[in-house]
C-alpha cells in the first residue's frame, strides 16, 4: 500500500501577499487546503517546507531579492492553510525541501514511500523538491491544480519536467486519497 505525505511548498504570505506575490498563485490556494484536509481526514501527514531565511548573507536574495526572512509575518503560512495538530513545519533556506533540512528524516520515520508535492513554484522550490525526493527514492506526485508559477509556460513545463525526468505522476487532488 503506498504511503504518502503531502508537501506544501512556500505557501507564505511574502509569495501569496507579500514583495515577490503573483497574481497567479491565488487559484492553487483552495486545492491545496481541500488536499490537506483530505490528507488529514485519511491519516496521510502534511508537511510545511517553508522558506526561512538568514537576513542579508542567503544567496537566494541576489536572485529574487529579501523575501520571506526567518521570523517575519512574510515567512509565515497563508492564514488559508494555517498548519494544524500533527502538522510537520520545515524551514529551508533554499529552493529545496530537503537540501540541509530534517525533510528526509520525517520522510523515513513516518515510512512514506511517495511524496505528493503542492505549493509555489512549480518551476523552482517544487521542481527542485520533486528532484531531491527523486535523488532518495521517493515516488513523486504532483495534483496539477495545486501548484503553479508566473507564466502558462513555466507551469506546463515543470509538469512536462517532473513527469519526464522524475517520473512524477502528475494527477487531480480528486485521485487522491
Ligand atoms: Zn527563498
Amino acid at each position: 500500500m503506498t504511503k504518502y505525505a503531502v508537501i506544501v511548498v512556500d505557501m507564505l504570505n511574502d509569495f501569496v501577499t507579500g514583495p515577490i506575490a503573483s497574481p497567479r498563485v491565488h487559484h492553487i490556494i483552495e486545492p491545496i487546503k481541500k488536499l490537506c484536509e483530505k490528507a488529514r481526514a485519511a491519516g496521510v501527514p502534511v508537511i510545511y517546507a517553508n522558506d526561512s531565511h538568514t537576513p542579508e548573507i542567503d544567496k537566494e536574495f541576489k536572485v529574487w531579492g529579501p523575501h520571506a526572512v526567518e521570523g517575519t509575518k512574510g515567512a509565515e503560512i497563508i492564514d488559508e492553510l494555517k498548519a494544524q495538530p500533527g502538522d510537520y513545519i520545515v524551514p529551508k533556506k533554499t529552493y529545496s525541501g530537503f537540501y540541509e533540512t530534517t525533510l528526509e528524516l520525517i520522510l523515513r520515520e513516518l515510512g512514506v514511500d511517495t511524496v505528493v508535492i503542492t505549493g509555489w513554484q512549480a518551476d523552482c522550490c517544487c521542481r527542485h523538491t520533486s528532484a531531491d525526493a527523486f535523488f532518495r527514492g521517493f515516488n513523486i506526485v504532483v495534483p496539477r491544480e495545486t501548484t503553479d508559477t508566473d507564466t502558462e509556460e513555466g507551469y506546463v513545463g515543470a509538469l512536462a519536467y517532473i513527469q519526464k525526468i522524475y517520473g512524477g505522476k502528475i494527477c487531480s487532488v480528486d485521485d487522491l486519497f
